[in-house]
């Protein structure tokens, strides 16, 4: 066990099926700036996956989790979608779970864009003006996306 920064340790990234693992120091970088910019606990559920476990939890082919570049984080004091507007200006890609109640954050480049919330099992993506980044639940409200 060893630390990666002052809130993040290596075992809070490996997979859970081999305890294998890699993790990117940038994602890690991040997380830590996120962390600080809360300054509450953040909760990583899952960090790398091994192409087997990729599976099993049904992920993307190319999920930045095969890499060590993502991972899904809550944090039980603030909610996703505060935590997702937070993320915004850290992280370049950011997935809202509301039905499991967690956030997606990578360093991958965006594609096709840099939000996406999962709902009902469906993915719908979208970039919220800039300057409504703290209100993301609002907006997603208003476009009809939950
Ligand atoms: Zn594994």
């Amino acid at each position: 066990m060893s630390k990666l920064s002052e809130h993040f340790h290596d075992y809070e990234f490996v997979c859970p099926c081999c305890n294998g693992g890699i993790v990117s120091e940038i994602l890690v970088l991040k997380l830590q700036q996120l962390r600080d910019t809360i300054n509450k606990p953040i909760k990583v559920t899952s960090g790398y996956r091994c192409p087997v476990e990729n599976k099993k939890v049904g992920g993307a082919k190319n999920s930045a989790h095969l890499l060590g570049e993502g991972a899904d984080i809550y944090c039980k004091d603030i909610d996703i979608y505060k935590l997702a507007g937070r993320a915004d200006l850290i992280f370049s890609r950011i997935g809202i779970y509301p039905d499991n109640h967690f956030i997606h954050v990578d360093i991958k480049r965006p594609n096709p864009s840099k939000f996406w919330v999962r709902h009902n099992g469906k993915y719908k993506y979208f970039k919220p003006p800039y300057n409504h980044y703290d209100d993301v639940y609002d907006y997603l409200l208003r476009n009809k996306l939950l």
